[in-house]
């Protein structure tokens, strides 16, 4: 048998990990993840864990479904590979895209199929230039994004984010990329109600168009609610704001829905959750419960004879769309209908799951509980009248996370938010643990940071 530390040395000397301290790596050893059921979690010393991160936001039926297991053995035995490019196509390509235009909203029927919800970003920005071109409108060049957005860690998608320490590596981001405000009212609203707030950083973007403008720019890009920035939860008056405005000067409006998708907020699709129009809606994660790597851009009608009109489109992946994943994604969006799971979010975990995180509001370093649907954040503070973090800000954060980690609960923290989105299988006794460790967590970190 190998032991943790072998394993630990062996990862540290030949595999360089993603958004990670590789040094740290080489200093302290990983975490390894050896297996996982339902909503939980066992490392190789056999520890385990309460997974209220559903890996990263996408194993939404929860770990273990026999049925996609089957789904992927059964298509690799058919039909392991075959590609999408040159006019063909496969079975479980055209079952799931028809699901997914039957969950869409009405007006969205057409699907283009990535491996990942970066290469669904990298898709939209080059699709939406096409658009433009074939509208005789070339120069709509410039896509804006948010500050703090996340869509992705390819050059495309780490340039439509807004994350400044992902800009720094790489020069980013591209020409024809800018970005405006995000709807954070908690850390940055001041004395202004939410709703003043809301509309106040929509408005941002109308600005930001106007000195760019109109007729340069080409679209809009954001998630329904901001996931790896923090769980940001747009006010009331964010969305129809923006909506009014996109209207206005005739923008394309590109709903991230990587995270919201498939009943993250209760609804299939965050869209549907804020009543939006969108054009485009990149998709990815949920959509295979993250059983095998699968994403896409769910089109507007208008957008996609448009983009047909145009003649050849020139672009793609050798793994667009790959059959085994497009079978394991047909039978996960199957169970998430069968067995009513988006309902359930909306009508009966979700509620719970908002009340449950509400209770931890009147711990003494919490100074916000926010959540929809099964989405949570907890805003870390040293003062919940001021709203002032501890001093290394971020720090607090990673020692909540790490004190977590300790109890068996696997949370994520964003600077000193700490953020939650469980498999949306999550049961009322994975709430009770999940209340009960996160109590456990805040207090201890709580304890260690008396004084400073
Ligand atoms: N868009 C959003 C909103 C995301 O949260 C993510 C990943 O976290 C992505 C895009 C990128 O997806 P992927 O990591 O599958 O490339």
């Amino acid at each position: 048998v190998t032991t943790t530390q072998q394993w630990q040395r062996m990862d540290a000397q030949h595999h360089f990990h993603p958004f990670s301290n590789n040094a740290d790596i080489r200093a302290e050893g990983s975490r390894i993840i050896e297996r996982a059921e339902g909503c939980h979690l066992w490392d190789s010393d056999g520890k385990q864990y309460l997974d209220a991160f559903a890996g990263l936001w996408c194993v939404n039926l929860g770990y273990g479904r026999q049925e996609l297991v089957q789904a992927a053995s059964q298509q690799m035995q058919q039909l392991p590979y075959y590609n999408l490019f040159f006019k063909t196509t496969t079975t479980p390509v055209i079952e799931l895209a028809h699901e997914i235009a039957d969950i869409a909203p009405s007006h969205m029927n057409q699907v283009f199929f990535t491996g990942s919800g970066s290469e669904a970003n990298d898709t939209v920005f080059r699709m939406v230039r096409r658009y433009w071109d074939i509208q005789n409108q070339p120069e709509r060049k410039i896509i804006i994004g948010r500050k703090n957005g996340y869509h992705g860690s390819t050059v495309a998608g780490a340039s439509l984010g807004g994350m400044p320490g992902m800009h720094k590596q790489g020069d980013l981001p591209i020409a024809g990329v800018e970005h405006v405000d995000q709807p954070y009212w908690y850390g940055e609203g001041g004395d202004l109600t939410p709703h003043e707030f809301g509309v106040r950083a929509a408005r941002s973007l109308e600005e930001k168009i106007k000195a760019l403008g109109s007729h340069k720019v080409a679209a809009f890009i954001a998630e329904p609610i901001q996931g790896a920035g923090g769980v940001i939860i747009p006010p009331d008056s964010y969305w129809p704001e923006i909506q009014r405005i996109v209207k206005k000067y005739g923008i394309l409006l590109v709903v991230d829905e990587v995270i919201c998708g498939f009943g993250r907020t209760g609804e299939w699709f965050g869209s549907q959750y804020y009543h939006l129009q969108p054009d485009l809606m990149p998709i990815a994660k949920g959509l295979s419960s993250g059983y095998l790597p699968i994403g896409g851009v769910v089109m507007a009608d208008h957008f996609a004879e448009t983009l047909a009109k145009g003649g050849d489109f020139n672009h793609g992946y050798t793994y667009s769309g790959h059959p085994v994943c497009a079978a394991v994604a047909l039978e996960n969006v199957r169970i998430l209908k069968r067995e009513r799971i988006v309902e359930r979010v909306k009508d009966d975990i979700g509620p719970k799951f908002q009340q449950a995180i509400a209770t931890l509001a009147d711990h003494p370093l919490v100074g916000e509980v926010r959540g929809v649907g099964l989405l949570g954040a907890i805003e870390l503070v040293k003062d919940r009248t001021t709203r002032l973090r501890y001093p290394d800000e971020g720090s607090t954060g990673t020692l909540c996370r790490d004190m977590a980690l300790q109890d068996g609960l696997v949370l994520r923290a964003t600077g000193d938010t700490m953020m939650m989105s469980p498999p949306l299988v999550i049961n009322d006794q994975h709430l009770d643990e999940l209340i009960t460790k996160t109590k456990s967590a805040l207090d201890k970190t709580w304890h260690r940071l008396k004084g400073k």
